[in-house]
Formats: structure tokens, C-alpha cells, sequence
């Protein structure tokens, strides 16, 4: 079986059709390819074969080029990994000019036989730069269907022509969504777009492409880039309007960057310099620069957590073998914040939920949530009022413990304190069945714990979301000492369910995101009491690719919850309790009443409606500015260590059991800054023993919290890195 078929109908039109075995999308892997470009030989030498339509065998077109592929294209290079991966990459050219040349003379432009695309549904990255190659591109009027270039989102850039010839197609402004953010359209929008043709009934597609094949004449076949005189879209860059174009993107790249993401800056130097020669010399160009990001360690860190190991989690690398745990009735205990958001994601994939609040007023506010939730919906034509109506029927909002009869997963999401959650737990033991498991959604009690108050301690376990529960990606599962298998893989079984991302780990103190995240806002914080700049802070964080400063984060999530933590901490640690000066900052924060962005004052100043002005003025007061400031490395070093020798120390102690769990779940849970691939993958970027380096020198300037770990020490002496020691841990 092979990926690609070809087969000639009566009229002379060969289909040649995509249909990779044993795989739900077709991915483009570099045997495919060779294979296609076989085909595309045969039918061009062919006289019986008057053109071509490149169609799949399933209900979508293609995800893209499978990844695992691109991983491991540097490893497959050879000695010189970048003359291999430029050379492939020019073959990848190669093949898909051949398709756009069409066999005709170069002369006269004539004689070539044309070739259309048929997008049954989806088409991604390689999918959409495939059928950019040919002559026109059809796609049936599937809404469903996504259409685009993704590739930005895994840290590389479409290399495989999608860069320079969307640009040329519609001009650098038109293509900079689709090209830097990704974006993608469902066929009427990609066709409005200028992406693609033709949309079509899905009946009508291949005799729609078939018919504009036979019809085509030789100009037809001839891409305006290879006609003479052509000029792109909007200017090149030394046209006026051009210059305003490029000079604008250059900022906007570097301004959504922070100039941490090598493809974006890689992507549009691909385009400003393609611009400015022929066509085929940009596509050397493109070619070089997409080398150049997959030579740079941030795009296989992205496409290794982003794309490969966030899938693997997703399907279940780490759960146990037990039979299918697809939950069927879920109950939510507390109809708050949370579990208003745990109902909506669960009704909304298709979940019968029963949302119990102490007062019935309470319950009705929490599903009245996702009412609202699906009314927005409609007004952004993302929803329609049958789908609301839907999943609001699958909604029970009640007192009543015993309308959880039936429930095969509880989770409780009620205040946070042990005697009201211990309560909770035994009045739902008395209503469900036995084979029930129970969650708690606490983000500070231990676990193991809470599950004392549980008569059946090895179904009791942790099930911690991110707030908002609708847009964060991210839950951790958390093994209590008791917990059993059938629990965790009931935990991950839901979470599929709800297609989120899941890591499990084991019971201590914060789990592993908030333990990571807590010293990152308290190294910043600790900085405002030593009279570092805020301004300086916040824009280090920014500069070294983390989505929102240590201030601005705390902020977000509140200072009085900030101080709630503090106490609880230094109530359970005693004398070994090392944040005294954050505490300092923080409690006189909140003294002064300002609490965040939900008191409009914080570490920032607010306006009247609630937005966002600049750093709090009054801070310098307090706090007054030292005359001299530490260089932008050191604050950068102060706030990266501050978590990831958290994660380190996660490992060593078992918290974490896996480092692909540490590395995604730092992406998706607090935004670790995603170039890096994570925590670990960083550690493997700038090496162990510089890490090491580094912790000796922090920990003399700065006090023993940064002293470097068993674990990286022995690493670093033994210059190993994470992912090779451990990968290999794993597989023995
Ligand atoms: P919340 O105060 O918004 O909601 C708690 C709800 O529980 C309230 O509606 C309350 O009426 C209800 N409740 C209290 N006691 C009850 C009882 N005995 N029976 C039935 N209902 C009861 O709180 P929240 O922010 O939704 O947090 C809930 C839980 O989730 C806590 O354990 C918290 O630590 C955890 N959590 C919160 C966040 C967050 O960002 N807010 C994130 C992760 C986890």
C-alpha cells in the first residue's frame, strides 16, 4: 500500500489520490513525496494523460508534513545537518515547481498539462502548500473544513513554497495573518481570502476540477509570477507602499515577539528579501531561512512539547492499562468560578452534569454560566441556539446529593477549606455508587489528605484546573498516596473528553504549576523590596518570552490570594519559610486595599473601567528605586531559575515522573516561555553545566533558594541533558 494512487479516467485526467494507510489525515512523509513526484513524471510523459487533479481518499485533504518527519530531518542530515536540510528542502522545491511548470516549453509557455487541487475538507501546512503549486485549487463547501498555513504555531514557518507564494499571491499584508499568525479559514473564507478558487458542492468536487483540467488552456498555467512585468500585490519593499508595509511588519513581529520566536523574524526576512528577486531565487531564499530555524534549537524544543509530546499526552502515554473509563454522568460539587466552568466544558462535550451548589439560587447562577457562555456564542456565529438549547438540557442545577445517583465521576470544586470539602465527600460517598470516583479541584490541600475523609481512598483523587476552565489547555491529575489506577485513568479518560491536555503527577505542596509559578511572582516581587525598577522586571520577563510579567501576573490572579497562600505556607513550613521580604511588599499591598486588577489597583494603575494604565507610581514611594540596577541578564536568570529549578527539583523528588509532563504542562499551565520548549528543554538549550554555573553564581549574589539541585549538579557534571538521560530512562 502506498500513500499516493494514480489512475487515468476515459477523458485523460489523471487523479491521483492521497490516502495515507492506517492514519485518520494524510501526512506528507519524504517517501510520499518521492512517490508523488513519480507520479506527477509519469502523467506529464504520459500522451494519453491531457492533466492532473491531486485529490485524498478521505473525508479532509491533509493535516501537513508529518513532524516526527521534521524532528528528525536535522538528525537524518548527516555531518552537515544544514547542507542536508537545505538540500531536502530544495528538493521539496523541486518537486512542487514541476507541478506549477507543468511540463510546459520555458520559451513559449506552452504544451504543459495542468494540474488542480480537490479539497475534500481540511488542509493544512503542507496540504494548503501542495495545492498552491498547481493550477486551481477547488475545495467542496465543507464549514467544518480548515484551511491555512499553521506552522508559525510550532516554531518553524511554511517552508515548502507556502511563504513565497501566498506572499506574491496576495501581497505581503494580505498574507501576514495567514502567514504570521496562522490563521486559519473554512473554504467560503480561504476562497474570499484569495487562498484558494473554487468552492463547491462536496458531490461536484472532482468532476468540478476534472472539468476545468480538460478546459484549461496554456495560459491557465502560467502563475502570474512567471509572467513577464509581474508585481506583487502591494509592492515590493522599495515601493512606496511596500516600505510602509514591511516597515510596519518588522514591528509588529517584533513588537508580538518580543524578538524571542526565530520563524516569525526567519519568515518575514523570507519574504522582504524574496521580494526583491525572481521567483525561483526566493524560493532559495525561503529555503535557506527555513533551514535556519530548524538549526536553531527553539523550533525542535516547540515541535518536540507543542506538537509531539502534547499529542502523545493527550493520548494517553502515561495512563494505565485499565479498561475504557469514558465518563457518562459527571456531578460538580460547588457551582462557583470553577465548577461553573468544569459543567460548561463538560456539557459541551456532550456529558450529562449535575451542578450542586448548597442554595438552589447558587446552582441556577452556575449553569446560567454556560447560558451565557452559549449566547456569546451565538452572537459570534460560533454557536446556534439548537446547540445552546443542547447542551443546557444536559444541566441539572440542584441542592439535591441525591440526583448524583448514576454518576460515575464527582468533581468538587466547593470552598477552599478541608472541613467543608471532608463534608462534601461523605455526602456524596452516601449517594453515588460504589464504583464512582471522586476529584477534588483543590489548588493547596494535599491530596492524600483530603482523601482520608473518603471511605474508598483509591478512587479519591486530584483533578486541578486553570482558571478560566474554558480557554486554559492545561489539568493536572494528582495522585494521592492511595490513589488507584482506575482513578487516574478515569481523570485522563474525562480529560480527553473535554480535549484538554493532561499531566499527572504526584500529591505535595502546590502540585507542579503553582509550585513553579509562586517563586517566579516572588522573585519579581522580591526585586521591588531590593529597589529594582518595576518597569525593568516586567519588560525581562517579557524580553526572555513569558507572557505576562511577575507584577502583572500577580495581579491577574490577586494579592489578597497571594497573601492567603503566603500564610497558609508559612503556617505549614515554620521556620524554614524563606519569603519573609515578599511578604513584606505583599501584605502592605494589600493593607493599602490594593489587590489586583479586581480592586483596579495593584502593582499596575487602572482607570475607571477597570484597563490596564502603567506601573502604579506610588510603588516608588515605598519601595524607592536603587541608584544602581542590575543588568537585564541577571533579572532574565533571576526568573527563569526561580521556576525551573522548581521543576528540577519536582523531578528529583518524584513529584514529576516524566519531563515531557514538566515541559508542556509549563507551557500550557503558566505560559513558560514557549520558544524554549519548557523548563527542561531550556536546561538542555543552554546546556547543563552553564545551568549549574549560573545557580553557583545566583546563589552567592542572591541566598541559597537558587542552590542547584542533586539532580542538575550530577547532570552537569556528567554534561548530560534532560532529554537524552531521561528518554532514554523511559525506554529502558
Ligand atoms: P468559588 O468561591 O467561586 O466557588 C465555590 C462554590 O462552592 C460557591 O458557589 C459555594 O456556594 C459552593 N459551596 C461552598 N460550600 C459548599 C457545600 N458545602 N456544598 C455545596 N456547595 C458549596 O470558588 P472557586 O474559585 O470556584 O474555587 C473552588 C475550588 O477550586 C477551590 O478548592 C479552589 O482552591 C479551586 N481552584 C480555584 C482556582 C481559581 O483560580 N479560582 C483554580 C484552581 C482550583
Amino acid at each position: 500500500m502506498t500513500d499516493f494512487t494514480m489512475t487515468t479516467d476515459a477523458d485523460g485526467v489523471a487523479v491521483i489520490t492521497w490516502d495515507v494507510p492506517n492514519k485518520s489525515m494524510n501526512v506528507l512523509s519524504l517517501e510520499g513525496l518521492a512517490h508523488l513526484s513519480d507520479l506527477i513524471d509519469q502523467a506529464h510523459a504520459d500522451e494519453a494523460v491531457k492533466g492532473i487533479v491531486i485529490t485524498s481518499g478521505k473525508d479532509t485533504f491533509a493535516g501537513g508534513m508529518d513532524l516526527n518527519v521534521i524532528a528528525k530531518m536535522k538528525e537524518s542530515a548527516g555531518d552537515d545537518p544544514a547542507k542536508g536540510l537545505f538540500e531536502g528542502t530544495m528538493q521539496m522545491h523541486a518537486i512542487l515547481r514541476k507541478i506549477e511548470l507543468a511540463g510546459m516549453d520555458p520559451k513559449t509557455q506552452k504544451g504543459g498539462k495542468p494540474t488542480a487541487a480537490a479539497l475534500p475538507g481540511t488542509a493544512l501546512g503542507i496540504g494548503l502548500e501542495l495545492p498552491l503549486s498547481t493550477h486551481r485549487i477547488f475545495a467542496a463547501d465543507n464549514p467544518k473544513a480548515k484551511i491555512g498555513l499553521p506552522e508559525i504555531l510550532v516554531g518553524i514557518f511554511p517552508g515548502a513554497g507556502g511563504t513565497t507564494r501566498l506572499s506574491r499571491k496576495l501581497g505581503a499584508m494580505a498574507a501576514s495573518p495567514l502567514l504570521l499568525e496562522g490563521k486559519l479559514n473554512d473554504p467560503k473564507k480561504a476562497k474570499a481570502a484569495g487562498v484558494i478558487d473554487e468552492v463547491v458542492p462536496a458531490e461536484d468536487l472532482l468532476a468540478a476540477a476534472k472539468a476545468w483540467v480538460l478546459d484549461a488552456k496554456d495560459a491557465d498555467l502560467v502563475k502570474p509570477w512567471d509572467q513577464k512585468g509581474f508585481k506583487i500585490p502591494g509592492g515590493t519593499p522599495y515601493h512606496p507602499a511596500g516600505f510602509m508595509t514591511y516597515v510596519g511588519a518588522s514591528a509588529m513581529v517584533n513588537g508580538k515577539t518580543q524578538g524571542v520566536y526565530p520563524a516569525a523574524k526567519a519568515m518575514l526576512s523570507a519574504v522582504y528579501e524574496g521580494a526583491m528577486v525572481p521567483f525561483d531565487t526566493a524560493l532559495k531564499i525561503e529555503a535557506r531561512w527555513f533551514t535556519n530555524v530548524l538549526m536553531n534549537p527553539s523550533s525542535g524544543a516547540m515541535i518536540r512539547s507543542l506538537f509531539i509530546n502534547k499529542e502523545a499526552l493527550e493520548k494517553g502515554a502515561n495512563r494505565p492499562k485499565v479498561e475504557d473509563q469514558k465518563v457518562k454522568k459527571l456531578g460538580v460539587i460547588g457551582a462557583g468560578m470553577m465548577g461553573a466552568g468544569i459543567t460548561l466544558v463538560s456539557a459541551q462535550a456532550g456529558m450529562e452534569v449535575v451542578l450542586i451548589d448548597a442554595t438552589q439560587e447558587a446552582a441556577d447562577r452556575g449553569k446560567a454560566y454556560t447560558e451565557k457562555y452559549m449566547d456569546a456564542g451565538i452572537a459570534k456565529r460560533k454557536a446556534t441556539p439548537e446547540k445552546k438549547e443542547q447542551v443546557l438540557s444536559l444541566i441539572t442545577a440542584t441542592t439535591d446529593y441525591a440526583a448524583l445517583s448514576g454518576c460515575d465521576l464527582i468533581i468538587e470544586a466547593v470552598f477552599e477549606d478541608p472541613t467543608v470539602k471532608a463534608d462534601v465527600t461523605a455526602k456524596v460517598e452516601a449517594a453515588v455508587g460504589e464504583d464512582c470516583i471522586f476529584a477534588s479541584n483543590t489548588s493547596t490541600l494535599p491530596i492524600s489528605m483530603l482523601a482520608k475523609a473518603s471511605t474508598r481512598p483509591e478512587q479519591f483523587i486530584g483533578i486541578h484546573f486553570f482558571s478560566p476552565v474554558e480557554k486554559m489547555m492545561l489539568v493536572e491529575i494528582i495522585k494521592g498516596k492511595a490513589t488507584g489506577e482506575r482513578a487516574v485513568a478515569k481523570a485522563l479518560d474525562y480529560v480527553r473528553q473535554i480535549r484538554k491536555t493532561p499531566i499527572v503527577v504526584n500529591d505535595a505542596r502546590f502540585f507542579y504549576a503553582n509550585r513553579c509559578i509562586i517563586p517566579y511572582i516572588n522573585e519579581g516581587i522580591r526585586m521591588v523590596a531590593e529597589g529594582v525598577e518595576p518597569a525593568l522586571i516586567e519588560n525581562a520577563a517579557k524580553l526572555v518570552g513569558m507572557p505576562l510579567g511577575p507584577l502583572q501576573l500577580v495581579d491577574e490572579t490577586s494579592i489578597d490570594l497571594g497573601v492567603k497562600i503566603a500564610k497558609a505556607t508559612k503556617a505549614a513550613m515554620g521556620d524554614a519559610y524563606p519569603d519573609g521580604a515578599v511578604d513584606e511588599v505583599l501584605f502592605w499591598m494589600a493593607d493599602e486595599g490594593r489587590l489586583g486588577r479586581k480592586s483596579a489597583a495593584g502593582f499596575y494603575a487602572y482607570d475607571e473601567k477597570g484597563k490596564r494604565q502603567g506601573l502604579w507610581d506610588g510603588l516608588a514611594a515605598k519601595y524607592p528605586v536603587a541608584d544602581e540596577q542590575p543588568d537585564l541578564h541577571t533579572v532574565q536568570h533571576r526568573l527563569l531559575f526561580a521556576q525551573v529549578l522548581e521543576a528540577v527539583r519536582a523531578l528529583e523528588e518524584g513529584v514529576l515522573e516524566d519531563i515531557r509532563e514538566g515541559d508542556v504542562g509549563a507551557i500550557l499551565g503558566w505560559g513558560f516561555a514557549p520558544w524554549s520548549g519548557g523548563p527542561f528543554s531550556w536546561l538542555d538549550i543552554i546546556g547543563t553545566p552553564y545551568a549549574a554555573e549560573v545557580c553557583d553564581q545566583l546563589t552567592e549574589a542572591y541566598g541559597d533558594r537558587f542552590a542547584c539541585p542533586a539532580l542538575l549538579r550530577e547532570m552537569a557534571d556528567k554534561g548530560q541533558e534532560f532529554y537524552n538521560r531521561f528518554a532514554a530512562e523511559q525506554a529502558a
